[in-house]
């Protein structure tokens, strides 16, 4: 795979792939704990790391060898790190990266968990966190201090799809000398490349579009080899492993990554459109709509506007906000009710009482995260089914 710059479909389909001498076409499922050595020597050799191979599937295994290779050779990245989830990723990369004393500077618009996981845990070990805005670049600037590790962001954001100029946040992190982490679980590697703008490390939740059917959890850290070698050896300490099964389900999903997020875009887009046409629909957020705020910079990052729409919808005379959106959802007959992303099936939620309920009101209302808000991940069924399912 290294002598020709192959296309991004070309390594989804082909890379990291490597057949046993059985010549299996389809990449084999090494369902075992642990490895064979010929003799003590060779034991020795492999523990001692003078000799590469597998020794334990905590520390390597060969299906999950071959997912990280492919998804290394997606994002553009020296090395992969494959997670038992998308959290555990994060955690090893701050285990792995930063000690205690050190500080964090975060988008306040991540995921949910990973908000308790920085503010909450993390903080009781010791971590400086500082939560600030994705979209102000200034906020970052004045956040730094002496002891600053890491910057980490996820653009779009979760649910409002806010992009920020990931070129911009990497050269604020690096004159500081510290590192900007990027979670592209919302685009994966087929719509944005973190790396080539400026990022250092990128995070993924397998579980969503990587998978992109959902079955199976899984999570990857990827950077260069030098930063890597701290987080893998946290991982194979601390054992937040990816399984082989896992990993073997990723590959066949990797192999269909650009022509499903393709198609997830190409509805998402049209449903945005016919959203914001929608008498019912107070406002819609989606990368993809020139009514976006940072849809020129989008376009400039993101080959497309990804799979994910949100909107506010008007109550009707008599409703409240939270009624009037429960009531849009309740009537769905086909969309899952749900808050998972990343399916084929389309997703329904509402941001305000699952995903961001744990935060509190005004943070919520900081945050621009309304009681009318819904996000729709839009799957692969045909667009005017979803259309019909929404019942204003
Ligand atoms: C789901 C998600 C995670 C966490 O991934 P898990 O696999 O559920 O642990 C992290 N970041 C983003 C953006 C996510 O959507």
């Amino acid at each position: 795979m290294d002598k020709h710059q192959y296309h991004p479909e070309t390594l989804s389909v082909r890379a990291g792939s490597e057949a046993t001498e059985f010549g299996e076409n389809s990449e084999a499922l090494f369902l075992n704990s642990s490895f064979r050595f010929n003799n003590a020597a060779q034991a020795a050799a492999r523990f001692g790391g003078t000799e590469p191979g597998n020794i334990y599937s905590r520390f390597t295994n060969p299906t999950v060898t071959m997912f990280q290779n492919k998804l290394a050779a997606l994002e553009g990245a020296e090395q992969c790190v494959a997670t038992s989830t998308g959290m555990s990723a994060i955690l090893a990369c701050v285990m792995g990266l930063c000690n205690a004393g050190d500080h964090v500077v975060a988008s306040r618009s991540i995921f949910g968990t990973s908000v308790q996981l920085f503010g909450n845990i993390l903080k009781r070990w010791g971590l400086e966190v500082t939560f600030v805005s994705l979209t102000n670049p200034a906020e970052w600037q004045a956040a730094l201090t002496p002891k600053t590790k890491l910057f980490f962001v996820e653009t779009p954001s979760n649910p409002l799809t806010e992009v920020c100029d990931i070129q911009v946040l990497a050269n604020i992190a690096h004159q500081a000398g510290a590192y900007l982490v990027v979670d592209n679980c919302f685009c994966t590697p087929a719509i944005q490349k973190p790396l080539e703008l400026g990022a250092d490390i990128i995070i993924h939740s397998a579980t969503k579009y990587i998978d992109g059917q959902g079955r199976c959890l899984g999570g990857a850290v990827l950077g260069t080899k030098a930063l890597m070698e701290p987080v893998y050896g946290f991982l194979r300490t601390a054992g937040v492993t990816m399984s082989a099964f896992n990993a073997w389900v990723f590959l066949k999903g990797l192999e269909t990554l650009h022509v499903r997020m393709e198609a997830h875009a190409r509805k998402a887009l049209e449903l945005a459109v016919w959203l914001e046409k929608q008498p019912q629909v107070a406002r819609v957020y989606y990368p993809g709509l020139s009514s976006h705020p940072q849809h020129a910079l989008a376009m400039k990052q993101q080959s497309s506007g990804g799979g994910i729409v949100s909107f506010e919808i008007k109550p009707k005379a008599g409703q409240t906000a939270q009624e009037a959106a429960w009531a849009l959802i309740d009537a769905t007959e086909l969309i899952s009710i749900t808050a998972n992303l990343g399916d084929a099936k389309s997703t329904i939620t509402h941001p305000a009482t699952t995903t961001h309920s744990r935060i509190t009101a005004e943070a919520r209302a900081e945050a621009g995260i309304k009681d009318n808000l819904v996000r729709i991940a839009v799957g692969l069924e045909h667009v005017d089914d979803l259309k019909t399912d929404l019942r204003f």
